[in-house]
């Protein structure tokens, strides 16, 4: 039955999932062999309320792997564990205005750009603590099963996959031990940032990721706080500048609203105060982004009105 209020968000999903669903474009990412095996028309939508509601539509219990969208959650680990200024000692904040996966270290310091792309990520995989690679493999499984609010696992087809075909990934990883970024065996730190990677999840538990960035900090369903607030800012703003590569700007300006995607066609997008959304679906287009991921938050950004500078009191 449905009641008051809540009926018409339902209502919109649906009517969004079909309209979506006719949007053809984009293939699935092929270049970690197993990435292309998944079927090109899964679709699935999640919205999770920072009072802990969900609603979703599609496949939104359909498990792939999160890939990037792993880059924000890493990076407020690092900033909760290390402080501000230890991690803009590693990795900056500006945005490239490149792909996701390009071989580039600012000139000035030899930091890799932001914590979105892949070099930065590599280096902010590094922090995760623990003595041993095991325990830092723990740590890790740790932060993202507090940030589901359920049991998160590694999908060990996609991590062989990359570990045995990401010579671009080796390349960056080799390049920052190099000029000191990274300083333990580089092929220690890209084993933590393919599992990283590879972990396990759905379109229901980004959303609720994706909520906890919109409520604090907080998860929203388990109450569990994750990060400090000030450190939450810090994610979502380079989300904002940094988050969908080199479409970072035009998404910024069209959709306003700090996102994260990842290869396996999954996008998150958190509204402080409101929701986070997630959506997956396959295709992705140049940039590496899912095509009809695009499609959704644009709309939802639209009749919601949702972008980061619509001036409400303007009515
Ligand atoms: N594991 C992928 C890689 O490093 C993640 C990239 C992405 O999702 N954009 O290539």
């Amino acid at each position: 039955a449905e009641t008051g209020a809540l009926a018409p968000i339902q209502d919109y999903l649906n009517e969004i999932h079909a309209r979506v669903s006719k949007i053809e474009g984009g293939a699935p990412a092929d270049y970690i062999p197993e990435l292309g095996k998944v079927d090109p028309n899964l679709f699935g939508i999640a919205i999770a309320t920072v009072d802990g509601q969900l609603y979703t539509v599609g496949d939104a219990r359909v498990p792939f792997t999160i890939q990037s969208v792993s880059k924000p959650f890493m990076y407020g680990y690092a900033l909760q564990h290390h402080g501000r200024p230890r991690v803009l000692e590693q990795v900056g904040v500006e945005p490239t205005g490149e792909a996701f996966n390009s071989i580039v270290l600012d000139e000035v310091a030899n930091r890799p750009f932001n914590p979105m792309v892949n070099a930065g990520a590599i280096a902010i995989a590094e922090m995760m603590q623990g003595g041993t690679l095991d325990q830092r493999i723990n740590n890790m499984l740790e932060l993202f099963s507090s940030l589901a609010g359920r049991k998160i696992e590694v999908d060990e087809a996609v991590y062989k996959s990359e570990l045995a075909t990401g010579h671009r990934n080796r390349a960056i990883a080799y390049m920052m031990l190099n000029t000191a970024m990274i300083e333990r065996d580089p092929e220690d730190v890209l084993d933590l940032y393919f599992r990283q990677c590879a972990l396990k999840v759905t379109a229901c538990d980004l959303a609720i990721m994706a909520a906890t960035l919109a409520n604090d900090g907080t998860n929203p369903v388990t109450d569990h706080k994750i990060f400090d607030t000030q450190y939450v800012r810090d994610v979502l703003s380079v989300m904002n500048s940094c988050g969908m590569y080199d479409y970072a700007g035009e998404w910024a300006y069209e959709v306003g609203m700090p996102a994260k995607s990842g290869v396996s066609g999954c996008i998150i997008a958190a509204i402080p105060g409101q929701i986070g959304i997630c959506v997956y679906a396959p295709p992705i287009d140049k940039q590496g982004n899912s095509v009809r991921g695009i499609a959704v938050c644009q709309d939802i950004s639209r009749e919601f009105q949702l972008h980061a500078f619509y001036n409400h009191t303007n009515v």
